[in-house]
């Protein structure tokens, strides 16, 4: 354990030339990694993320948290930060994040300050979309929607090539299915209500008045034959199906990158998404839906990225990441 209390995996860091380091900030953790100058990770760091403690706390401990990952990495030339919420990539402010609370942090500048490297910032699952692009599920595929499916939906989008920016965009858990349920977003119907691994565990729980703690027990469930869990789980592959034909139709992506928790349900998910699509379609050109390789690690790979683009020209050296080893333990 380090002195903030990391979780590390991994060799040591100091032999690599020209590493960046990376740090993806969730909700209940924060994912750092040391990459060489092929992408490659050399070391994975996880912190609890001190929510509990207030949005001031939670940005003193990312600062903290990028200070080590510097001083485990001491070549490392750049610095690559994603973070949840609205994000301005661009300024380099997280704007405001609901589940953390905090409002218009300048933390591209803040960093650059502290650290003196170049720092690339963005937003978590932007980032995670640009990684799974660059280096994962969908490499080299133009139009493609990555959907992480976890406590919440959200997704990112590229059209053309070109990953879409506009912080607005990609909310499609707040597409409204007509799922009947209040959203937490304050909205009503929305897919992220009846679909994310949360909302399953909820419904399950309302219609039997059972206590199970998320989706996995739902599915487990329906695998052993419980009636209420296979309907529950079928009425939020419905929604999602429902949810991405009409992304289809407005899109036309090639790829559907499914992440987030509720992509460990593996084939129980993509399987039966993928028939109920089939049904939806009828003119459009049905969308390859595949797991994201990357995992729990594609925000922190993206990061990584970004901390690569942000350096001077010169350099950037384009690589291939390569994840070795398993993802840092919780
Ligand atoms: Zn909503």
């Amino acid at each position: 354990m380090s002195r903030t209390g990391a979780a590390r995996e991994g060799s040591p860091a100091a032999v690599h030339p020209r590493m960046v380091v990376a740090l993806d900030v969730g909700g209940t953790a924060m994912k750092g990694a040391v990459l060489d100058a092929d992408d490659r990770v050399v070391s994975l760091y996880r912190w609890p993320t001190p929510r509990s403690e207030g949005p001031a706390v939670v940005v003193d401990a990312v600062l903290s948290a990028v200070d080590e990952l510097l001083a485990c990495a001491d070549d490392a030339v750049a610095v690559g930060l994603v973070v949840p919420g609205l994000v301005d990539d661009h300024s380099g402010v997280a704007l405001y994040s609901e589940n953390i609370g905090w409002h218009d942090v300048p933390f591209r500048d803040r960093v650059a300050e502290r650290c003196g490297l170049p720092v690339g910032f963005g937003h978590d699952v932007r980032a995670g979309a640009l990684a799974e692009r660059t280096l994962g599920a969908a490499r080299g595929v133009d139009d493609v929607l990555f959907l992480p499916i976890g406590t919440g939906i959200s997704g990112a989008m590229y059209v053309a090539g070109n990953l879409v920016e506009n912080m607005y965009g990609g909310e499609i858990g707040h597409i409204d299915v007509g799922s009947g349920e209040d959203c937490a977003c304050g909205s009503h119907g929305c897919l992220e209500a009846i679909a994310s691994g949360a909302a399953i565990a909820v419904r399950y729980n309302r219609a039997t008045g059972g206590s199970v703690a998320g989706a996995e027990e739902v599915l487990h469930l329906m695998v052993s034959g419980d009636v209420a869990a296979a309907t529950v789980w079928g009425e939020a592959v419905d929604a999602l199906a429902r949810a991405l034909a009409t992304y289809t139709s407005l899109l036309a992506p090639e790829v559907i990158v499914i992440g987030g928790g509720l992509s460990g349900a593996g084939e129980a998910l993509l399987g039966p998404l993928r028939s109920r699509l089939r049904d939806l379609l009828v003119w459009q050109q049905e969308p390859r839906i595949v797991p994201a390789l990357l995992a729990d690690n594609a925000a922190c790979l993206g990061a990584g990225l970004l901390a690569r683009a942000a350096m001077p020209p010169g350099f950037a050296r384009p690589g291939r990441a390569v994840v070795s080893g398993p993802p840092a333990t919780p």
